[in-house]
């Protein structure tokens, strides 16, 4: 007897009996596409037309996108950034509303060559515009840097600024932060020279002491001199493998004046400075209403340049990054909302991990509250979220591909059970650290 064909999905391989529906291929019989895989060629294609544009172009150009050269007219507007973050990021308004604004700023002064029909306006220089986010660990400013990248389809590095010493010193020269950017842009200098470079932990190169000359400050103050260079813009002479182990290797000029730098940090304890500037310079007539209005459990949204100083940033540096703004802790509701609303949220990836496997995972409300609850419990933040799914899911991804179960919820006691099985309470500060 001829065996009866299962159909399955072309791009993914899912079974029919694990997809809502299986499109049939027009053209050949027996091919098919499940509803999962069409629906994400549906969010591609709707993200590809949204970045690309479909408006008439202004013939301006913003240069060193992967695709050639966009339209300036193409390019997505302040909101339009926001949207998009929206999709990968919750809450954090006011950084995301900063970064749209500074993002779209930066491409329309890319393209500000292009643009000068005008003569009055062709003698306005438009500045760089950097940015720093102040902000707890874990509340995303990686994240959105990242995702910014992601849109822009510009080349795109992560540094952290710790492991940056001063020429001459251990530890890696600052022109290495350039050799990444490269190395990401396939050595294609043009784009290298357009694209985003994250630097982490900026907090960490804060000024030892109050007073510079008495000791050496070679991770502190002096990479802060040495960042200035790369963040003002200049031309650069980067090694393209990095590290000072190639001494024979040719350097490549890369210039810097349109590579966008976001610095971010946790600047720990800086709220005590932002309270006391804020206790002594609300003086006179308006002092009680202005303290009232004042959210004392929500400091970093009143921080400014002054306190960036107060906490060891050289005045230089702060100049050069004029765009600041903050991240807020996320909350318990915020952490509920990181599990399952952005667009590669955790748990959309295991639904689609098992689903691959022809396994419908869902995970019951209250097991979505215990996980939030135990980050929380553990001071792990949104980082946190992962490593105890993580741990949670690994039995049973273990064991449902040879089994015949077709459906799995995940409920609140399964949390309780599968991390009390693993010691997570034990190992919790490994995640903490990583
Ligand atoms: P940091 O502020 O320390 O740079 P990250 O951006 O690296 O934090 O965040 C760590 C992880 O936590 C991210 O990969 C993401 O999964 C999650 N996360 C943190 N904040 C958010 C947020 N606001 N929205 C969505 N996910 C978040």
């Amino acid at each position: 007897m001829a065996k009866k064909k299962i159909e399955t999905c072309a791009f993914c391989g899912r079974p029919g009996s694990a997809s809502e529906v299986m499109i049939p291929s027009g053209v050949t019989p027996g091919i098919y596409l499940c509803a999962e895989c069409a629906d994400q060629i549906h969010d591609l294609l709707s993200e590809y037309r949204h970045q690309v544009g479909t408006g008439v172009s202004s013939g301006k150009s913003v240069p060193g996108t992967k695709e050639g050269d966009k339209k300036l007219a193409d390019l997505p507007k302040p909101k339009d950034i926001c949207k998009f973050l929206d999709q990968y990021v919750i809450g954090q308004d006011s950084a995301k509303r900063y970064l749209s604004v500074a993002v779209y700023n930066h491409y329309k002064r890319l393209a500000q060559a292009q643009a000068a029909g005008d003569k009055e306006m062709a003698d306005v220089d438009i500045e760089k515009s950097n940015i720093i986010l102040v902000g707890p660990t874990g509340t995303g400013k990686t994240l959105l840097a990242k995702t910014i990248a992601r849109m822009l389809d510009v080349p795109f590095t992560i540094v952290d600024a710790t492991v940056l010493t001063q020429a001459g010193y251990v530890g890696e020269d600052i022109e290495s932060l350039l050799t990444r950017l490269l190395q990401v842009a396939d050595y294609d200098v043009e784009r290298a020279q357009k694209g985003i470079v994250f630097i982490d932990e900026i907090d960490k190169i804060a000024r030892k002491g109050d007073n510079p000359s008495i000791t050496r400050d070679v991770s502190g103050e002096g990479v802060q001199q040495g960042l200035l260079k790369l963040l003002e813009g200049s031309i650069v002479n980067v090694p393209p493998q990095g590290g000072r182990k190639h001494p024979e290797q040719k350097m490549i000029p890369v210039d810097t004046k349109d590579i966008l730098f976001i610095c971010g940090g946790a600047f720990d304890g800086i709220e005590r400075k932002i309270a006391q500037r804020l206790n002594t310079h609300v003086v006179g007539y308006s002092t009680d209403a202005a303290r009232q209005r004042v959210n004392r459990d929500n400091y970093l949204a009143y921080v400014a340049p002054q306190d960036l100083k107060s906490f060891g940033l050289i005045p230089e540096i702060i100049g050069r990054l004029p765009i600041l703004t903050h991240l807020d802790p996320l909350d318990r509701d915020a952490l509920r909302r990181v599990l399952t609303e952005p667009k590669n949220a955790i748990t959309r990836q295991y639904e689609k991990l098992f689903a691959m496997d022809g396994v419908k995972l869902t995970f019951a409300p209250e097991a979505l509250d215990m996980i939030v609850d135990k980050a929380i419990e553990y001071k792990l933040g949104a980082r946190g979220l992962r490593a105890i799914v993580e741990t949670v899911m690994i039995d049973a991804m273990y064991e449902l591909p040879s089994g015949k179960t077709k459906k799995f919820e995940v409920t609140a006691d399964y949390v309780v059970e599968k991390l009390q099985q693993s010691h997570f309470e034990l190992n919790k500060d490994v995640v903490k650290d990583s």
